[in-house]
């Protein structure tokens, strides 16, 4: 998660769109390992529906001072910086925020609080708050007004990244399942004998195959310099829906030993939780995936 915030998710629209100067102050230190970025968009009352943010930013002198807060920041103890959405006018949704760099030692950032979650519990999540924080107005990413476009584009490499992060653990699930199976004994013969579970394993497998497949095509495609919105979309979804039948169907075979936290497979299923909900709720992505397919209702029209 951690390294995923620093080459995924905080800094991509930094390399694509940023200054020089910014380039040089925040892309720089984080590509070398000396600063650590973290990705300021979700809020207490603003998640799912990212251009409802309360966030201001609002110009005074050459300085943008900062008010509001931030929720479930993955490295906020730990960021030097953050990506930070913010609303820059008070225009319409989708042109009034921008993305800034924030120095996280900047006078007026409170750490509220780590937040105490299911799974992922080895990563720093973080509470924040931003009370009069002054910081220079040349920190802007790219255009002013054009922060929730560009952090549209950003969340793409955010969600091909979970993909491609769950891949190889829920290869290793399978692989660790099998072995379990293989030596644990029941009724006379290995579990694994059983063709319900050598089955569902070989079921599994070539789910997981697939998601591989749509995965590479994606990043194929993005690196091309296609809009991947619509496949990196279906991919997360997958990915999110895959992982937790992965999950749950391997640690049945585990029986009880499977709901120790003496096994990795206990610790997978929490910690593979968060996929269907973060960088976007399943929900959310079928809600893109519609948007592509031409198939969201029209809103209702007011007499
Ligand atoms: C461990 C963790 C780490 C995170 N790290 C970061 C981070 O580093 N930076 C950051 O900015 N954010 C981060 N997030 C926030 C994450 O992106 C949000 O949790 C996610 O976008 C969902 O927002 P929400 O939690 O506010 O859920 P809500 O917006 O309250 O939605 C709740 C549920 O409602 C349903 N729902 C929502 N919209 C629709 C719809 N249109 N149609 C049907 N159902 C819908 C979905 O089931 C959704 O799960 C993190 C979250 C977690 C849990």
């Amino acid at each position: 998660m951690a390294i995923g915030v620093q080459t995924d998710m905080a800094t991509p629209a930094l390399a694509s769109f940023g200054s020089d100067k910014v380039k040089k102050e925040f892309l720089a230190p984080t590509i070398t390992g000396d600063k650590v970025a973290c990705l300021g968009v979700s809020e207490a009352g603003a998640g799912s529906d990212v251009a409802s943010i309360q966030t201001k930013a609002v110009k005074q002198g050459g300085d943008y001072v900062i008010n509001g807060g931030k929720m479930w920041t993955t490295n906020g103890f730990q960021a030097d910086w953050m990506c930070l959405l913010a609303n820059t006018s008070d225009g319409p949704a989708h042109r009034s925020k921008s993305l800034i760099c924030l120095p996280m030692d900047t006078k007026g950032i409170h750490h509220a609080k780590r937040i105490d979650k299911l799974g992922m519990r080895s990563s720093d999540t973080a509470q924040i708050f931003f009370e009069d924080v002054r910081i220079p107005q040349d920190y802007i990413i790219g255009e002013e007004g054009m922060g929730f476009t560009y952090q549209m584009i950003q969340f793409q490499a955010e969600r091909m990244w979970a993909v491609a992060a769950a891949i190889l653990p829920l290869q290793a699930i399978i692989q660790s399942t099998i072995e379990y199976t293989r030596t644990r004994k029941a009724f006379g013969f290995p579990i694994l004998n059983n063709q319900v579970v050598h089955f569902t394993l070989a079921e599994l497998e070539t789910e997981l195959e697939l998601l591989r497949s749509l995965l590479y095509r994606t990043v194929a495609l993005y690196v091309q310099g296609n809009d991947v919105t619509k496949l990196a979309s279906m991919s997360k979804l997958k990915a999110g829906r895959l992982a937790r039948e992965i999950t749950d169907k391997c640690l049945q075979f585990w029986g009880g030993m499977g709901f120790t936290n003496e096994v990795l497979i206990s610790r997978f299923y929490r910690d593979f939780r968060l996929v269907s909900i973060g960088g976007g709720a399943d929900e959310v992505m079928l809600s893109i995936i519609c948007k592509y397919m031409d198939t969201l209702p029209s809103p209702p029209k007011l007499k």
